[in-house]
């Protein structure tokens, strides 16, 4: 055992042969400082196990955090994507059903229109051949009726010559 006052080692005995301090204690001491350490290994141990699990446990929330976000900004990203290919989608369906309107609408209606105006010119045509007719007939009646008029004129007119005629004769 060693002296706990001057530290000369000794093997007998509880009186130190070098400064005859009584080292009783030193047994118990000793006892003590050898379970102390065990404890204390057992705590370094056990706090180097705590610390290694902890440790574990902390990169394998890390990995997972990061598993989580990975998959939540794929998830964001295909939701993404989705959601662009069902706008281009709905872009699309409006587009059809644009073209879709204007195809039963708007070409019928230009064709009902069409029709309507050629409709419309057809009547204004006839009703320009009978202002035509009707300026035709006024035309040729009073042609007639000048011509009735001369001739009124005309029959008496030779009548009298022919009477003249007649009178020179005789
Ligand atoms: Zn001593």
């Amino acid at each position: 055992m060693k002296c706990r006052n001057c530290g000369a080692e000794f093997e007998e005995g509880m009186f130190c042969p070098e400064c005859g301090m009584k080292n009783t204690e030193v047994v118990i001491s000793e006892n003590e400082v050898a379970k102390t350490a065990e404890e204390e290994r057992k705590k370094a141990r056990e706090a180097v196990i705590a610390e290694a699990k902890k440790r574990v446990e902390e990169e394998k929330n890390e990995i997972r955090e990061r598993a989580e976000k990975e998959v939540w900004e794929e998830a964001v990203k295909a939701a993404k994507q989705e959601a662009a290919k069902n706008i281009s989608f709905e872009d699309e369906e409006i587009r059809n059903e644009a073209s879709k309107r204007i195809r039963e609408e708007a070409i019928p209606n230009a064709a009902e229109e069409e029709k309507r105006r050629m409709q419309e010119a057809e009547n204004r045509k006839i009703k320009e051949e009978k202002a035509i007719n009707r300026k035709a007939i006024i035309s040729l009646i009073l042609g007639i009726a000048s011509w009735v008029g001369m001739i009124t004129v005309i029959i008496p007119m030779v009548g009298g010559i022919w009477a003249i005629v007649d009178g020179v004769k005789a």
